[in-house]
């Protein structure tokens, strides 16, 4: 059964088909820089080399027949024709309190996700125009929404709520949601397999270091805690995101430049973590080539990075009570091992010496897939 996986973020479409049964990618691939003047068409099919072609694309609509185009393609495309795609699978990063799962796409679901723009505006509405444009272009193929935020339904009240008057709460639904749901619920799920337990049984922090980081706290298969909040903008140090500060620091900078919301907002997801600190780039490599140049800056922030990492596993190892083990994954959890062993000397004392310290390659589109494929089989 082929599923298409759809991920659509303000100026790109990622896409990727899989044999769902076989566990195989057949291709994958984007379109980036939409609505700039000139974008970019990346198709890379499996075993072979990436392709970059200049296009137009002025919306995520173009987006999308550029995608169906490109896998029909008479030449090298992967699909005969569109009608085999047997389901798509979108990536909405918000779903508020009403999602705790993934699920079919209908006019209700479509109102919840457009509801929840107001919580994810830069997020939810490029993935809406994805949406719209494959019931367009894939007509009658059904379409699945999984949601980042899912994953964390499971948190306890004691865990999402903030100190803030409980009447905003109410009114405009501020509260911990955490992101990185399918990326924490993969690497969970992986560690158990590893650990050769089921899933119920094991107690895992999962650690997921990319552009975006943050850190889960995952008992017996259900989150309990994680690093980000209400936005992706609480916790870990981040590529260009501070993480967690103390909020008046917010109204102190805000008076003092005499900046307003959308400068100050943009301060603290664009111009500040790795790139803030350092002054030299968000990219954890130029961090560690500045470390070898003896860059104080590079230096500070690499070890802000690792410090907070510390102490966010220091909490969830005293939230879960026992950890089994400590799960590494992302660009940065991937490929840099220094910061693994760093981390696991340093608190192998306190987390015991069964606690097991792992580095999984984290695959967010295959579990899109295999939930689009089991809803897609369950509604036949
Ligand atoms: P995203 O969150 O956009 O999916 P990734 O998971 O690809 O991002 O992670 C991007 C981060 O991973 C960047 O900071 C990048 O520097 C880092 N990274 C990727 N490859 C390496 C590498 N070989 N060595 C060090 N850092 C790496």
């Amino acid at each position: 059964m082929l599923i298409l996986v759809v991920n659509c973020g303000s100026s790109s479409a990622k896409y990727e088909l899989f044999n769902v049964e076989k566990e195989t990618s057949l291709c994958r691939g984007a379109v980036e820089r939409i609505g700039e003047q000139t974008s970019w068409m990346v198709y890379h099919p499996s075993g072979k080399d990436q392709t970059k072609q200049k296009t137009v694309c002025p919306d995520h609509h173009r987006a999308i027949e550029l995608i169906r185009d490109t896998l029909v393609d008479a030449q090298k495309g992967v699909l005969k024709d569109v009608m085999d795609v047997m389901g798509v699978g979108h990536r909405v990063v918000h779903g508020g309190e009403e999602f705790n799962q993934s699920t079919l796409i209908d006019a209700k679901v479509m109102k919840s996700i457009e509801k929840f723009s107001a919580l994810a505006p830069l997020h939810n509405p490029p993935a809406i125009e994805g949406i719209k444009g494959c019931m367009r272009i894939f007509q009658g193929v059904p379409q699945v929404a999984v949601f980042d935020t899912a994953f964390h339904q499971t948190m306890p009240e004691q865990a999402f709520a903030y100190g803030i008057p409980y009447k905003f709460y109410k009114k405009y639904s501020i509260r911990k949601y955490g992101f990185h749901g399918t990326s924490h619920r993969y690497i969970s799920m992986k560690a158990a397999e590893l650990l050769g337990c089921p899933v119920q049984d094991v107690n895992v922090i999962s650690v997921h270091l990319g552009n975006g980081c943050s850190i889960a706290a995952v008992a017996g298969g259900k989150s309990i805690d994680t690093s980000m909040g209400f936005t992706p903008l609480e916790g870990l140090l981040m590529g260009t995101r501070s993480g967690d500060m103390d909020p008046a620091v917010v109204t102190f900078l805000m008076r003092a430049e005499n900046i307003g919301p959308e400068e100050m907002d943009g301060i603290m997801n664009k111009k500040s973590g790795l790139l803030g600190i350092s002054g030299i780039s968000n990219d954890m490599r130029d961090i560690l080539s500045g470390l070898q140049e003896g860059n104080a800056r590079a230096r500070l922030a690499y070890d802000v990075f690792v410090y907070r990492i510390k102490k966010y596993i220091g909490a969830y190892a005293a939230v879960l009570g026992k950890v089994d083990a400590v799960v590494f994954a992302g660009g940065i959890g991937e490929n840099v091992p220094e910061i693994k062993s760093e981390i696991k000397r340093h608190l192998r004392p306190m987390l015991g010496s069964a606690c097991e310290f792992l580095t999984v390659r984290t695959n967010e589109e295959l579990l899109i897939a295999k939930d689009t494929y089991n809803l897609v089989k369950r509604s036949a």
